[in-house]
């Protein structure tokens, strides 16, 4: 297929495909599926190799948000049945650090719900940051805490955060549809604000929202111009009592072309498989690692993942290797680019690097605490819908969403 050839052929160059290109993986059929795989897939190892970075979450702060991201099981007015508590104390967050870091993590993702931190906050954050260094040597730290005030960047970056994450979620034209508090633009000054203070920028997207193929591209593109070290690419989990309950519109198939598509677009940058894996990929996830090369070791936010142990074996048996704490994530090109605008750790930089192929400023944000986290009970099935692409339908698998009831906020050990 001339396509992928040429998608190949650009991707290891790092050179950016055509809009049209991008579409067109988007619009590449069933029978085509495999050989769009391979393509990405050359592209992931040559920039990735065989490894899979492990991430680990730790919800501070679940539930209760002032904010109305449609999407979000701890928005304002949401009725669904997730944890609800505030802070943890730092020695609590480290505890549920620590057994994330056991089972194979290299990166904490610290989290917390609401619009953005206080000084406060920050604070406090900056006290659990140290104690997580402190206890876990070599350890990447990466803190979203919504949008950020000025100094606040600077703040965390001295309590020792590598990185922040901070979502875009969808394209700058439809994001008045999922969230009314806060603007795309906000967000898009929150990553930069990052990048600024020598933060490694995370920053992705929320696929099954709704949205059209040119909404997907359109965000992958504006992720390449503010140019984050690492991408993560969430699935909806349309929790009930929220208002995206009933988007059930992806397939294991749309989700893998949706990592092709990105990975081709971002071709040297972490493309991190998030919320929504299990339930939306399912039995294709084995094959998702052949696109993305990061995903996040056992529970999310507010739902729970497949066992940690699972994760592992996942990714023996589909012959990749769990990548170790001391080995750079970026290749060479990015992480030297990084060291050279100053920025301590080996994840991503601010504006040195070669990023996803080019150094643009545009920007998003991310998502005040960026998770495609949905809600929680579990929900009558609905009828199949078609999809974005108008080719596809997909059942609603409630039976696969189970709200988060163990680790960080209970008694009960994490799943890690
Ligand atoms: S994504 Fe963050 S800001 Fe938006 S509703 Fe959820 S917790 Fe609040």
């Amino acid at each position: 297929m001339d396509l992928l050839n040429t998608l190949v052929d650009k991707g290891l160059r790092r050179e950016l495909p055509t809009r049209e290109e991008a579409l067109a993986v988007l619009a590449t059929s069933d029978d085509e599926l495999l050989d769009v795989v391979a393509a990405a897939g050359k592209v992931r190892r040559q920039w990735f190799g065989r490894r899979v970075k492990l991430n680990y979450l730790v919800n501070l702060k679940s539930g209760l948000c002032p904010e109305d991201c449609s999407y979000c099981s701890q928005r304002l007015g949401s009725t669904a049945g997730i944890l609800k508590y505030t802070w943890l104390k730092p020695d609590e967050a480290s505890q549920a650090a620590a057994a994330g870091v056991a089972g194979g993590a290299k990166r904490v993702c610290l989290v917390a719900s609401g619009r953005g931190p206080t000084d406060r906050d920050v604070d406090r954050v900056s006290r659990t940051i140290e104690a997580i260094k402190e206890q876990n040597e070599g350890i990447e730290v990466c803190a979203c805490l919504g949008l950020l005030s000025a100094g606040q960047a600077d703040k965390l970056r001295t309590a020792g955060a590598d990185a922040y994450n901070h979502n875009l979620n969808t394209s700058e034209a439809t994001y008045g549809e999922i969230t009314t508090t806060h603007t795309y633009a906000d967000r898009v000054d929150t990553v930069q604000q990052a990048q600024a203070a020598g933060l490694s920028a995370c920053s992705g997207l929320i696929a099954g929202m709704g949205e059209t193929d040119e909404d997907l591209v359109d965000v992958v593109y504006a992720l390449r111009d503010l140019d984050p070290d690492s991408v993560p690419v969430n699935f909806l989990i349309p929790f009930e009592g929220t208002p995206l309950a009933k988007e059930w519109n992806l397939t294991p198939q749309r989700c893998l072309r949706i990592l092709a598509m990105v990975r081709f677009v971002c071709p040297d940058v972490e493309v991190r498989i998030a919320g929504g894996r299990e339930v939306h990929l399912r039995s294709m996830q084995p094959l998702a690692l052949h696109l993305a090369n990061s995903i996040f070791l056992g529970d999310y936010l507010t739902s729970e993942g497949q066992a940690g142990k699972t994760d592992l074996e996942m990714i023996a048996d589909a012959g990749f290797e769990v990548e170790g704490a001391g080995t750079v994530t970026l290749p060479e090109h990015r992480a030297d680019a990084i060291a050279a605008a100053g920025c301590g750790s080996h994840a991503g930089g601010a504006d040195g690097g070669g990023g996803c192929g080019s150094h643009g400023d545009a920007g998003g944000g991310c998502g005040p605490c960026g998770s495609s986290e949905p809600a929680g009970s579990s929900a009558p099935s609905q009828a199949p819908k078609t999809d974005a692409g108008g080719d596809e339908t997909s059942d609603a698998r409630t039976d696969l969403v189970a709200v988060r009831r163990r680790g960080a906020g209970t008694d009960l050990a994490p799943n890690a």
